[in-house]
């Protein structure tokens, strides 16, 4: 690992001071991803902003907003915490059920949402649980829809500097999460999450293709009959999804209707 200046700025204007006054700075959270990539030399920042004593980046709460309850995740908030968190058990237990499918339980105690997000691999599970659940990213300054969110392989709506302080995700009438693991890493080959509102279903993808994404034709079908039936003629192209050694991309899209099927299937016992 190349050397570097390490900082522990207790506000968010102080840690964007320090970013704007450094060389080649990167914001740290739980360093579960970050880490691993300096000691690899695939990341090699002048400094390492730790974001850990920053207040207004901590915490789960009930808001209202978007016309309806949401829950407010803020960006430090380690996975274990999210799925042990009442609020979110009560209200929003697929928020749970995603992040408990998350690596292993050192990974859980240690990565965060916010850092989870920000880094947008293209396996992650909580990229489908933001598009699926309608979710609002807050930064510093700017609240940026999930819809807007995701653009390329780790590649966000971010700009370097921001600061990712919080998410709000809608809570839906009913949701589910499905994921076909990787068995070693424990990421999604392909994960799918369906979530009902009054003005829909929404599915949100991650694992197939270089971002997540939302499977708007799948959406559709689903809006005109909940069944897994309903999906059965619709085409998921493979086009611009993702292949390697875990799985080519027309099994990736095989598996988004697979895994789609399995999630209907699920929220119809849960009517
Ligand atoms: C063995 C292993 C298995 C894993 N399995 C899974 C899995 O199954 N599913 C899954 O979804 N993930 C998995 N992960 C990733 C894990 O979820 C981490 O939480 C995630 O990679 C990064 O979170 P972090 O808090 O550790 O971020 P860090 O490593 O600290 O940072 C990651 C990136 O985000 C930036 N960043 C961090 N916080 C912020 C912020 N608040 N604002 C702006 N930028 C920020 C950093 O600058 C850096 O670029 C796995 C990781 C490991 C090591």
């Amino acid at each position: 690992m190349y050397s570097f200046d390490y900082h522990r700025p207790d506000s968010v204007e102080a840690a964007r001071s320090l970013f704007a006054g450094a060389e080649d700075p990167m914001y740290l959270s739980g360093g579960m991803t970050l880490i691993p990539s300096m000691k690899q030399r695939l990341a090699a920042p002048s400094d390492l902003i730790d974001l850990s004593g920053l207040q207004a980046l901590q915490g789960i709460e009930h808001v209202e907003s978007q016309g309806g309850t949401s829950i407010r995740v803020g960006a430090l908030t380690r996975h274990n915490d999210v799925a042990a968190n009442g609020l979110v058990l009560n209200q929003l237990p697929v928020l749970a059920q995603v992040v408990s499918s998350i690596g292993d339980n050192q990974v859980r105690n240690r990565g965060t949402v916010g850092g989870s997000i920000a880094n947008s691999d293209p396996a992650a599970d909580l990229p489908a649980a933001l598009l699926g659940l309608q979710a609002v990213i807050n930064t510093q300054d700017r609240q940026i829809p999930a819809d807007d969110f995701f653009h390329d392989l780790f590649e966000t709506a971010l700009a370097a500097d921001d600061i990712l302080v919080s998410v709000d995700f809608a809570v839906p009438l009913r949701a589910t999460y499905q994921k076909f693991r990787n068995p070693a890493s424990g990421y999604a080959v392909v994960g799918v999450l369906i979530a009902e509102y009054a003005t829909g279903f929404r599915v949100g993808v991650t694992g197939a293709g270089p971002c997540a994404f939302r499977a708007c034709t799948l959406e559709d079908a689903l809006n005109q009959s909940f069944s897994p039936k309903a999906l059965n003629d619709v085409e998921v192209p493979d086009a611009g999804f993702n292949s390697d050694l875990h799985a080519s991309a027309e099994y990736r899209a095989h598996l988004v209707k697979v895994l789609a099927k399995r999630a209907v299937s699920d929220l119809s016992q849960h009517r």
